[in-house]
């Protein structure tokens, strides 16, 4: 006997009526419509606070220089009052590994909000859909545009469509390099052209990044290049928040009077007028279900309420909600994993925090010298050693050398003063204060510097004394 593959007919095609492709279906420019809504409030709050954030912080000025430069020639972060050394980049790890922390616990959370309204390559394409708008108008008008032939019109409103990305563009480059180079010098060479060949290369090339992600690539991007949004589908569950189209309540769609009976009709709340689909800047068809392509940005949400307005209808038809509460349960806020993430999430700020309040502002490094020992002219044994210290803080500091406990003396300076992240090469000697106490052993010693400005602040490091057998 023959096994049998069970069949089952997921829908029956209405011949008589004609396939509506989505525009990421039909591929080509996806042309979205304008609209408000409390989403898009939100979203625009959101940016306007990011761009503040973006383009304002690094034209402050803190202790008389840029208030957030990574100065890649001293190879110093200052980050207003503090000064971060390569010996820190374990913090920023820290950091990095906390921020992909927060990201998966937002996404267990609430889906693609990270996506929808704070990346930068979504919010890039928002300003420049907004550009887009201001120079070649609404949706249809550039719809139109697209088709109609090269005409002078066509060609100013391209151009001035495509000097706006390119502003825009610059703009985010000239920042994004400011952070890394002090950006009043880098603007005022960029004006006279006196800029030099590196700088004029990454401004370059993140001018070209931004006009290419946001201007030419956009959802692309997202739905190709993103390895985030491959793999976060797989933090969802039934409780995470997405964007979904109610189909229980709006289906059948279909289009309808706005005083007629709908339900005598057969119908459900969807006028299937597409606004929904017109909006989505990935341009999908919600209502066709949960889609890796959905960023989650609600502008379907904010156009179908705007609607149901309309109509008479309640909200929500399109809404934030959980596969949970589709189905009719409640959407658990607790639970295991989300509550794992979260604990995560605090005991690595907590270290984090506790890390940096610990993180010694001054830096001591110790080389033996090669020579293995010598007998000064007093007849003591004598080693030699190089000290490297750093004033980490951005402040002038008085530093004392000293030794620890031990038969040993110290000879050269024992007080020194550095400027704000000075780094001194200090030469001193130690002396084994009685020959009787080593004889042909290696003895550890401890060498100390004590911030005299603040004697709690003190630092030491390990070392050896080699004396002769004798
Ligand atoms: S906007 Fe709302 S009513 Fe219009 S097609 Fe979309 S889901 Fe249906
Ligand atoms: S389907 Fe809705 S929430 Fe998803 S990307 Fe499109 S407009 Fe945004």
């Amino acid at each position: 006997m023959t096994d049998r593959i069970p069949a089952r007919i997921i829908e029956t095609l209405d011949r008589e009526k004609p396939v509506r492709l989505t525009p990421a279906q039909a591929g080509g420019a996806i042309h979205t419509r304008s609209f408000t809504g409390l989403y898009r409030n939100l979203r625009l709050l959101g940016g306007a606070v990011l761009f503040l954030l973006y383009f304002g912080t690094l034209w402050l000025n803190w202790n008389g220089r840029q208030a957030v430069l990574w100065d890649l020639g001293t190879q110093q972060f200052h980050i207003f009052g503090a000064t971060f050394w390569p010996q820190d980049f374990i913090l920023l790890s820290a950091l990095l590994i906390i921020a992909a922390f927060g990201l998966f616990f937002i996404t267990v959370l609430a889906g693609r909000v990270w996506c929808g309204y704070a990346c930068p390559q979504s919010t890039w394409t928002w300003i420049f859909m907004w550009a887009e708008k201001i120079t070649e108008g609404d949706r249809h008008q550039r719809i139109k545009l697209d088709a109609a032939p090269w005409s002078a019109g066509k060609l100013l409103r391209r151009t001035a469509k495509h000097l706006l990305w390119l502003a825009v563009s610059l703009a985010t480059a000239l920042s994004f390099v400011g952070y890394f180079t002090p950006v009043r010098q880098l603007a005022a060479d960029l004006v006279t052209f006196e800029i030099g060949m590196t700088a004029a290369f990454w401004l370059f090339f993140f001018t070209a990044a931004t006009y290419i992600n946001a201007g030419w690539l956009r959802e692309k991007v997202c739905l190709h290049m993103c390895p985030y949004s491959r793999f976060q589908s797989v933090m969802f569950d039934a409780d995470t928040l997405v964007v979904a189209y109610d189909a229980a309540r709006g289906e059948s769609r279909g289009a309808r009077r706005k005083d007629s009976d709908s339900r005598a009709q057969g119908l459900g709340d969807c006028i299937d007028c597409t606004l929904c689909v017109q909006v989505c800047p990935t341009g999908i068809d919600i209502r066709d279900g949960l889609q890796l392509d959905c960023i989650g940005c609600g502008a379907c949400a904010d156009v179908c309420d705007s609607v149901m307005d309309r109509m008479g209808y309640a909200r929500g038809l399109v809404r934030y909600t959980s596969e949970q509460a589709l189905q009719g349960g409640r959407t658990r806020l607790f639970r295991p994993r989300l509550v794992g993430y979260a604990a995560a999430l605090l005991v690595m700020i907590g270290a984090f925090v506790w890390a940096l309040d610990e993180r010694p502002l001054l830096s001591l490094d110790v080389t033996r010298d090669r020579t293995l020992y010598r007998e000064n002219t007093h007849g003591q044994i004598e080693n030699m050693y190089r000290l490297k210290l750093i004033n980490k803080t951005q402040q002038q500091r008085e530093y004392g050398v000293s030794l620890g406990e031990g038969p040993f003396e110290l000879h050269g300076r024992r007080q020194v003063s550095l400027a704000p992240g000075e780094i001194l090469d200090l030469p001193v000697s130690v002396t084994l204060v009685d020959a009787k106490q080593t004889q042909g052993l290696t003895r550890e010693l401890r060498f100390e510097v004590r911030d005299l400005d603040d004697p709690a602040s003190v630092v030491d490091t390990r070392s050896t004394f080699v004396a002769p057998a004798r």
